[in-house]
């Protein structure tokens, strides 16, 4: 069987429909209005990340507000957001462009989706004709809901992490059961969590430890055979081609990230600086038994925050090198990063969001080439 290929999840929305977003939130169009362009740019995703001969595809997460905002409210300003929640909350990352991105603030229980993301998957489905990948939020970035110090009136930080754990089951068995093949988990607070950042007070709390157990508490509910298609994503933040977390060794990171029982990782690379150090680390920490799945590591191999185009011999390139250090029946290739996480982003490093999305299918399409001659060499 080929080497594992698949996308982390976002396209760059399309000029029209980041429009129309705005012009929901101003209220000078109707929610169907949005509605339609959310389709279209959908069945765009679909049709051209299917032509790219990726085998399994994503929406582009068109209809999401963001990766990590999407149970909460529909658009980024805080349009239709979901009980017990004001807009004030913490800073979830600062970036090293300077511009900021801010998570709501918990004001009482008990906590729930307001949107999941099966919603998606069950509108995708209908467009698509090749196996879809959806990606949900991991619990460790809801938690920061929670203010950092003191308790909620009447709901307990147990009660509400009770409540968190609960939702993300279901917000992954959900997503299953509409249709998607592959459910991956965006985890780029892990990161940011060793990031030490006196401006962002919760980077210097050493959380990471409890983001591990809090996201295992998720993954511990589903079987093996179901966690062998339950991913865990990684990244230094990919926001208006900018991030929150570069700075941060891996060796802080990667160690406990594999202590978490999911089935495979998709981890960015290709813009880090010393590739060949990182595969080393993953081959070295990658578990063949982790409670009953054997993990696989799908490396970045194409960075979405640059116009550049990596050719297919760059990406095999890659894969060849890390094939040294990681087994090939545990390796994989993907993209760094969704090529854009949030719903407004102008991808200030292209010349339009119009072209960011022209450039991140050619991305993919590459992407897929280098790793079928990958495959080719590795006789897999
Ligand atoms: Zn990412």
């Amino acid at each position: 069987m080929p080497l594992h290929t698949e996308p982390v999840g976002s396209l760059p929305r399309p000029r029209k429909l980041q429009e129309a977003f705005a012009a929901y939130d101003a209220g000078t169009i109707k929610y169907e209005d949005l509605v339609r362009e959310q389709d279209a740019a959908c069945l765009d995703s679909i049709r051209r990340m299917e032509a790219t001969g990726s085998p399994i595809v994503s929406d582009g997460e068109q209809r999401v507000s963001s990766f990590a905002t999407y149970p909460l409210a529909d658009t980024l300003s805080g349009t239709g957001v979901a009980d017990h929640l004001a807009l004030d909350g913490q800073y979830f990352a600062i970036f090293t462009d300077g511009h900021h991105r801010q998570l709501p603030r918990l004001t009482g229980g008990p906590f729930r989706y307001r949107t999941y993301a099966s919603q998606y998957v069950e509108k995708a489905m209908k467009m698509a004709t090749k196996p879809l990948k959806q990606a949900v939020i991991a619990p460790s970035m809801l938690a920061l809901l929670y203010p950092l110090d003191g308790e909620v009136p009447g709901y307990t930080r147990e009660a509400f992490h009770e409540d968190l754990v609960n939702e993300c089951e279901k917000d992954i068995r959900q997503a299953f059961k509409a249709g998607a093949k592959r459910v991956s988990i965006d985890f780029t607070e892990g990161r940011l969590a060793c990031r030490n950042d006196p401006k962002n007070p919760w980077t210097g709390r050493k959380m990471l430890p409890g983001f591990i157990a809090l996201n295992n508490r998720v993954l511990d509910r589903f079987t093996a055979v179901e966690r062998k298609n339950i991913g865990i994503h990684t990244c230094p933040g990919g926001d208006c081609d900018s991030t929150h977390s570069a700075d941060v060794d891996y060796k802080e990171l990667l160690p406990s990230m594999f202590q978490m029982n999911a089935g495979y990782f998709l981890i960015q690379l290709a813009s880090e600086k010393d590739k060949e150090r990182v595969y080393k680390m993953i081959g070295e920490n990658l578990r063949k038994d982790a409670k009953g799945v054997k993990q696989v590591a799908l490396i970045g191999v194409i960075n979405p925050q640059s116009p550049r185009v990596e050719t297919p011999e760059e990406v095999c390139a890659d894969i060849m090198l890390a094939s040294k250090y990681i087994p090939v029946d545990q390796l994989g290739a993907t993209d760094d990063c969704g090529f854009s996480p949030f719903s407004i982003d102008v991808k200030p490093k292209h010349p339009s969001p119009d072209v960011a999305r022209d450039i991140a299918f050619e991305k993919i399409g590459n992407r897929i080439r280098g790793a079928a001659m990958a495959s080719d060499r590795l006789g897999v």
